[in-house]
């Protein structure tokens, strides 16, 4: 338990109908009635709101609710108490002043989720899903991190350890007592157990893979030479003229980020067209801004225009995309003009069918979209389970599964038992390493300084 109380404003900041101003610690309640005053001079109850006035002094500065959460039940495990009172910029700033003024101190970015944390109120995963359900991009990235709130991650990953600690007991047992025919009854005993962990944790690791896209978006690099509409493309799927279209080449002067949902999934949208072409530079600059569009892309869609001849240009921008690995659809657009490029030709050339589409007249872009989308989930439906969105979390469970894999390496060629707990004693430990069980406090500040104030 902390000694000192904090407090932070917890919503967002501007014109708004109310505010919430959070103070935890021991003397929250203490500090909140040098400050807010109830209409009622009963005692505080916990969980009910009261009506009442803020003052400073004499002096009435708003009118608001408080509410008061008693410890340990509050998100925290500590004294709560929460402030309602008017939005805008000045009431919650004047409240939080009181409250400093009175002995609170303003919190630091995360510190009420790490409160909760390291006075056992949630896990680790659950305090990370916090932020990410607050920085999700769609519906379903929402509810991702709704379940791992709840502790689902964490009750699964528990669940593992608690079965690799059975083992260890077995293993421990055989080594104890190291006569032949128990040695190979425990080996029977665990390799098939073991085996089917592993397949769990290879499951749960490779969620990530959507779990990912899900929680950051699926990132869309439109390539292309200038004056292949890729401007226009972005205003056919935003439908408005959200990206500057100019009939002279290199004019997008912005890079345009947009995000578009589809079947729950954010898509984002980058059109890189932002550097004016200069007759000596052309070719540098082309390379150059295909590049940063495809660096850090999910998916790269190459525009080539139907009514023009294919050019070097075109082919570099496919080639740039395809060595980096990076999934790839060539659009063909203006396809509503005489074609000087079809679809043969790309197949011939690129060994890949284009997506024909008219970014003018607006067709062909459901078509491309769904392309977008199955080339960067995969034509499998979305993983129903509870799924992986955090890098730190997959990166654990390659180490525990790698760990796991040396484990059953170890018992199927009859290796000491002893070489067989150390491995399942390094799957413990990384498992550990997602509730935050087995964390270091370093790496838990470093976690917690990722959330905003006020969390
Ligand atoms: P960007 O430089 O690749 O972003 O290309 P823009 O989107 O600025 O388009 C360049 C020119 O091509 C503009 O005059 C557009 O109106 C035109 N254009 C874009 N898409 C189409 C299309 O599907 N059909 C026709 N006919 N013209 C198009």
């Amino acid at each position: 338990m902390y000694d000192d109380t904090i407090c932070a404003v917890s919503t967002a900041a501007g014109s708004a109908g109310i505010s919430i101003i959070r103070m935890s610690g021991k003397q929250a309640l203490e500090i909140a009635g040098k400050v807010f005053f109830p209409d009622h001079k009963k005692k505080w109850q916990p969980r009910f709101m009261h009506l009442g006035n803020v003052r400073d002094g004499e002096k009435i500065l708003d009118r608001a609710l408080g509410v008061w959460f008693k410890a340990p039940a509050s998100y925290t495990g500590e004294d709560i108490f929460e402030l309602h009172c008017h939005g805008g910029f000045v009431a919650a700033n004047m409240a939080m002043e009181l409250f400093i003024k009175q002995g609170a101190r303003p919190a630091e970015p995360g510190e009420f989720t790490k409160r909760a944390f390291l006075n056992g109120k949630m896990d680790i995963s659950a305090a990370e899903a916090v932020s990410d359900y607050i920085s999700a991009l769609s519906t379903k990235g929402a509810q991702m991190a709704a379940r791992q709130m709840t502790g689902e991650l964490a009750a699964r990953i528990t669940d593992m350890q608690s079965r690799l600690t059975d083992m260890l007991a077995e293993i421990e047992v055989g080594i104890e007592y190291p006569e032949e025919d128990l040695e190979s009854d425990i080996t029977k005993n665990i390799l098939p157990r073991l085996t089917e962990l592993r397949r769990e944790i290879t499951e749960l690791h490779d969620s990530f893979r959507q779990g990912r896209l899900l929680r950051e978006g699926i990132k869309v690099a439109l390539a292309g030479r200038p004056n292949v509409g890729k401007s226009s493309l972005l205003n056919a799927i935003f439908g408005e003229e959200r990206a500057i279209v100019s009939e002279i080449p290199g004019t997008t002067r912005d890079v345009i980020s947009e995000y578009y949902t589809l079947h729950s999934v954010p898509l984002q949208f980058m059109d890189t067209a932002g550097i004016r072409d200069t007759a000596d530079t052309l070719e540098k600059m082309g390379v150059a801004r295909t590049e940063a569009a495809v660096a850090g892309a999910s998916v790269a869609v190459i525009v080539f225009d139907a009514s023009s001849p294919l050019s070097e240009q075109d082919t570099r921008a496919f080639e740039l995309a395809k060595t980096r690995g990076i999934p790839l659809v060539i659009a063909l657009n203006k396809t509503d003009l005489p074609p000087l490029i079809t679809r043969e030709m790309i197949r011939k050339k690129f060994g890949c069918d284009p997506v024909e589409i008219s970014a003018l007249r607006r067709t062909g872009i459901p078509t491309l979209l769904d392309t977008i989308y199955s080339l960067a989930i995969g034509d499998t439906e979305l993983y129903e389970g509870v799924m992986i969105t955090n890098s730190r979390h997959a990166f654990a469970l390659d180490v525990a599964q790698k760990a796991l894999s040396d484990g059953i390496a170890a018992l199927e060629t009859g290796i000491d038992l002893d070489c067989v707990t150390i491995d399942l004693q390094s799957a413990w430990h990384a498992l550990g390493e997602v509730t935050g069980e087995t964390l270091s406090e370093g790496i838990i500040d470093r976690i917690f300084e990722k959330f905003c104030v006020g969390k």
